[in-house]
């Protein structure tokens, strides 16, 4: 099933996405039944709501409209996205809503290691919008909140989803040295498909941010993440897994892409769970570390026991 110009809360006044009104509907085909969810309404997922609320944070759960909600929150993993709710992209398959954000909150990065703490996260992931408004792209910002769970948190292990930081120097930089445990930034398709799917967007400069990562800081983990199912060939994706790992990217993640809404990217077919176990076999024969593969997976789904997984890997490789 599919939304209008969704609203995620009851509140909400405004349609989210009025850049994208005048698109026409994109029609997808109905969803095939290996893509089940669970609905949210479980106490444990209550409880996540409550902290999150009480937080005044956002998370990207419920601004992407994640179908692992119920099953993520009713375990307390929530994925927090700092620097407001607003992108200043408009990305053609993303459910975050695009304009000109607000200043920042310089009380938020206190206020996200105190929920992470609430939560008692062994393992918590943090991304945020794309802030090309900003002179260092929000890289100070992200640092800051590295640093606030760290003191609050200091056995947590931090997993970041960063933007690509796209013209702003340095910044990178500013991120690296607050040492995250695992560095992510998604690809989120095929280089044929970043015209009409990620516009703002540049592959290789993507590619290059990954590498630089494992150059600057090589203890770190890195991970990248992509969608199928918007109109991609089997051997882009075999490419993509190539072009990771001469970056020297350790876990990848691919997953189905659902649309949010009629006026965002359709649909242009459901990869069998079949296809992707293939996926998976091949991306582990390129060298990866660890290759997540499913209709659901997710960039930071199970992210916690991924990460033990991809200790555990790196340290059989280095025995
Ligand atoms: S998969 Fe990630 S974004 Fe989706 S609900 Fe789980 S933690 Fe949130």
């Amino acid at each position: 099933m599919v939304v209008l110009i969704d609203t995620v809360s009851d509140k909400q006044v405004r349609p989210r996405h009025p850049e994208k009104a005048h698109r026409p509907d994109a029609q997808s085909p109905p969803k095939p039944d290996w893509i089940r969810v669970r609905a949210p309404n479980t106490r444990g997922y209550a409880d996540t709501r409550k902290i999150v609320k009480e937080n005044g944070l956002v998370t990207v759960c419920e601004e992407a409209g994640c179908p692992n909600i119920g099953e993520c929150w009713d375990k307390k993993h929530a994925t927090f996205m700092i620097m407001g709710d607003t992108c200043t992209r408009a990305c053609a398959f993303c459910n975050v809503k695009t304009g000109m954000p607000d200043g920042l909150d310089p009380q938020e990065p206190e206020h996200v290691a105190e929920a992470v703490r609430k939560l008692g996260l062994a393992h918590v992931v943090i991304t945020s919008v794309d802030r090309d408004d900003l002179a260092d792209g929000g890289a100070e910002h992200f640092a800051r909140t590295i640093r606030a769970i760290r003191a609050q948190c200091p056995t947590t292990t931090i997993e970041i989803l960063t933007p690509d930081f796209l013209r702003k120097d340095g910044a990178l930089e500013v991120v690296v040295a607050a040492r995250p445990d695992v560095f992510n930034h998604n690809l989120e398709t095929v280089p044929s498909g970043y015209l009409t799917v990620r516009p703002g967007a540049r592959y290789f400069h993507s590619i290059r941010l990954l590498q630089r990562v494992k150059e600057i800081d090589p203890t770190i983990f890195t991970k990248s993440g992509i969608m199928v199912g918007l109109g991609e060939e089997r051997h882009e994706v075999l490419q993509v897994m190539d072009d990771l790992r001469s970056a020297d990217v350790d876990f990848l993640t691919i997953g189905q892409y659902l649309q949010p809404t009629r006026k965002h990217h359709a649909v242009m077919r459901y990869v069998t769970p079949d296809e992707f176990a293939g996926y998976e076999k091949v991306a582990y024969t390129k060298g990866f570390l660890m290759v997540s593969a499913s209709p659901l997976t997710r960039s930071s789904h199970h992210a916690g026991e991924d990460f033990a997984r991809l200790k555990a890997a790196r340290e059989a490789r280095t025995a």
